[in-house]
């Protein structure tokens, strides 16, 4: 499993890179073709349209790439900074594959799971609070019903 997302997230870093890449190469090569197209319009029109319309064919396929690219790059980069992170880690997967690890010992559960087959740890979600007892859920932050600091 581990393996699997380690697969996952490299190659996410890898298909981030290449479209990065290939979307400034496009930025490039279409500014070029602009600023070569507008110049040869007065001379040559026919083929300073042409170079103009794909120099900003390029331009918008870099602009769209870019983005794209900078985009995976960060998830892949967050799944990288959390790792381990069950919750990352599902983002990373795009949610294909749902499994659980125990906190306790990193054993897979299943999803229904209330205790880790292997070292029988608590699989609940929860947090209890210190000042009034009330059951939070894990992301919460404040008591939900005193207010008090959960972390
Ligand atoms: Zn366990
Ligand atoms: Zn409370």
């Amino acid at each position: 499993m581990a393996n699997k997302i380690e697969k996952q997230k490299g190659g996410l870093l890898a298909l981030s890179i290449v479209s990065i890449v290939l979307g400034v190469l496009s930025l490039v090569g279409g500014i070029l073709l602009i600023v070569f197209g507008a110049k040869s319009v007065s001379g040559e029109v026919a083929k300073g349209v042409v170079m103009l319309v794909f120099g900003i064919l390029l331009v918008l396929l870099g602009l769209f790439l870019v983005p794209l690219g900078l985009y995976m790059l960060f998830i892949g980069a967050s799944v990288k900074a959390t790792k381990g992170s069950l919750k990352e880690d599902n983002i990373a997967i795009n949610g294909t594959v749902n499994m659980k690890k125990c906190k306790k010992c990193g054993h897979e559960v299943s999803e229904n799971d209330l205790f880790c087959p292997k070292c029988g740890a608590s699989l609940l979600d929860k947090k209890v609070c210190p000042k009034c007892g009330a059951t939070n859920m894990s992301e919460n932050i404040k008591c939900s019903s005193c207010g008090a600091d959960l972390n």
